[in-house]
């Protein structure tokens, strides 16, 4: 395949709005993609190289790409400078300079999709001494041959910007479309990528083979499962009507960990699917020791805890152990317990499909405690009034609330939905509970705050049928000004000329941005408003948040898609009302 039949669908999907229009663009190539390299499209589609948990990154600096136009286009890097500050996006600098330089050739060279992934693959795998030089030089080896808006492609995709707005849903649903005609597959397509992770896999697995391997697909230990999530009831009493007896734990609120052990080996995946053992060596070692199965997987939440006194540590200092140095220091200092409530593999053997009964039972008989390693608190029970004793008694030791879980259910990997549901304090009637939004935009304001060039956020939530984010919010308080600068400068950084295909929202802000980052906000109350698209359809008017301010800065943890979603907000304003 023609790289430059790849980037005019690009620049289909860059120029339409509307998200039915992107889905067909999306299925066409997919249809014109050769089987075999069907994956290497969806990983460049997903912004990525290989599936996240390869943690494979190009790892390129602007200044590194500058440097390769400028040699690839023959010009100086002060010019590409000077005109990257004129137009700040360096697609359009590799474009404008590629089309300078292209009209003195005669016969311009043609680059495969191949070509291009495998320079990227090169890049990405080039480390440690020299690789700057290296990769400075592969990138402008393939730019010297890339046509004008091959260039901009591949330049805005090394610096994470190719910003072609689908998600993974859209991806699915025009896989579906591009094998079979119409969307009735991607129900076997998601429920495969639930199981790896792995998009490009389940796509060439579709692809290459036939419908039913899809529905043969199996986990594989070191590849990670995309994790259950839980719905949320407000009181006890309705919990039991709903699930009737069912195991209820502590809710701890640490790092979601979803461990593999393979042989010798130890993989450790965050709740955004990103391998990340090196964060915590002591979890990594007393998994290698103490689970006693040559391969397993264990899911459970890490809490930074205090021996001594037995105390669990708040969030906030738990979240000092995300970083990238002085680990081993800090893991002496602030050791991690993992305390465990799932496991989906042992022995051999595959259990996400066999009760919670059945798993319970596994975890007792097969994990050696202590050394960091806990089970999570719990109780088996079907009466109301014992739940809300072991809710009041984990609050009292400083837990976020409690997860009640269906017994006989099996591990709804990538759902959410009344297998796991999810009480915490505050889901009484006011809405003391947070939710989690992203920002689709800003908008400038005035007063005292316009000085800095923005004064409100326009936030959204996500509507998961649709694949789309739609507003919700306008949020003028909760940062400190050094916060709000920050935040204006990160979003500038991944602002967008005009409104993406997958925003809806009637109001307009000031500077549009793509829909990346989630923050999580307190508000009085869920209303409804004409003002907002969440929830709204052609009878009803769509849902607002009241007195809405900003709890935390930007959550590195969740994706756009991991927002709160439509279908919550609705439960959440029903709650509301019946109390
Ligand atoms: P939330 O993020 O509020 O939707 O709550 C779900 C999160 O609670 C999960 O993603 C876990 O990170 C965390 N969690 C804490 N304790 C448990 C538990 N016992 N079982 C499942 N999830 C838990």
């Amino acid at each position: 395949m023609k790289f430059i039949d790849v980037a005019k669908y690009f620049d289909n999907i860059e120029k339409t709005t509307k998200r039915l229009e992107m889905f067909d663009i999306l299925s066409n190539l997919f249809k014109e993609t050769p089987n075999e390299n069907i994956d290497k499209i969806i990983y460049i589609c997903q912004e990525q190289i290989k599936p996240p948990f390869e943690s494979l990154k190009i790892d390129m600096a602007e200044k590194m790409l500058q440097k390769s136009i400028a040699r690839a286009t023959g010009v100086s890097l002060k010019k590409v400078i000077e005109l990257y500050k004129n137009k700040g996006d360096l697609g359009l600098v590799a474009e404008e300079l590629s089309k300078a330089q292209k009209s003195k050739l005669i016969q311009p060279d043609e680059l495969t999709l191949i070509d291009v992934y495998d320079s990227f693959l090169k890049t990405a795998k080039s480390s440690g001494v020299g690789s700057v030089d290296i990769k400075i030089s592969i990138i402008a080896g393939i730019l010297g041959r890339a046509k004008p808006l091959e260039a901009k492609y591949i330049c805005r995709f090394i610096i994470g910007k190719l910003r072609l707005g689908v998600g993974d849903p859209t991806l699915m649903d025009s896989l579906s479309k591009a094998k079979i005609g119409d969307r009735s597959l991607r129900e076997k397509i998601e429920k495969a990528y639930n199981l790896c992770s792995d998009l490009g896999e389940v796509a060439k697995k579709l692809f290459i083979e036939d419908i039913e391997s899809l529905e043969k697909f199996k986990i594989t230990p070191g590849k990670p499962i995309r994790m259950a999530l839980a719905e949320r009831l407000s009181t006890p009493e309705e919990i039991i009507e709903k699930i009737g007896k069912c195991a209820v734990e502590g809710k701890y609120d640490g790092f979601r960990l979803q461990c593999h052990k393979i042989g010798k080996q130890v993989k450790i995946f965050s709740r955004n699917l990103e391998e990340i053992s090196y964060m915590f060596p002591e979890i990594v070692h007393s998994i290698k020791k103490y689970i006693k199965s040559e391969k397993a997987i264990i899911e459970g939440e890490a809490i930074v805890y205090n021996e001594a006194t037995e105390e669990l540590m708040p969030f906030q200092v738990t979240m000092t152990r995300k970083r990238k140095y002085e680990i081993d220091k800090k893991s002496k200092e602030l050791p991690l317990k993992l305390f465990i409530f799932d496991l989906l593999y042992i022995n051999g053997k595959d259990y996400t499909e066999k009760p919670l009964r059945e798993r319970i039972k596994l975890m007792e008989k097969n994990i050696e405690l202590g050394n960091g390693l806990e089970l999570a608190e719990r109780i088996i029970t079907e009466n109301p009034e014992e739940v809300d004793r072991f809710f009041e008694n984990v609050i009292s030791r400083g837990l976020e609330g409690v997860l009640a879980k269906r017994l006989d259910a099996g591990y709804s990997a990538g759902g959410r939905n009344y297998d796991w549901i999810k009480l915490k304090r505050g889901y009484k009637g006011d809405l003391t509970d947070t939710i989690d939004v992203v920002i689709i935009g800003y908008i400038k304001g005035r007063g005292a705050r316009a000085k800095f060039g923005i004064g409100a956020l326009l936030a959204g939530v996500y509507d998961k049928k649709e694949d789309s984010f739609k507003s919700i919010a306008r949020i003028g308080s909760g940062f400190s000004e050094e916060k709000w600068q920050e935040l204006k400068s990160e979003l500038d950084k991944i602002s967008l000329k005009q409104k993406p295909a997958r925003i809806e929202s009637e109001i307009k802000p000031d500077v549009w941005v793509e829909p990346k980052y989630v923050i999580e906000v307190a508000a009085d109350e869920i209303t409804k408003s004409p003002m907002h698209t969440a929830g709204r359809t052609e009878k009803e008017s769509g849902y607002a948040l009241r007195f809405p301010r900003a709890k935390s800065f930007i959550r590195v943890d969740k994706k756009a898609e991991d927002a709160t979603s439509v279908e919550e907000i609705k439960k959440m304003h029903k709650m509301q009302s019946d109390v």
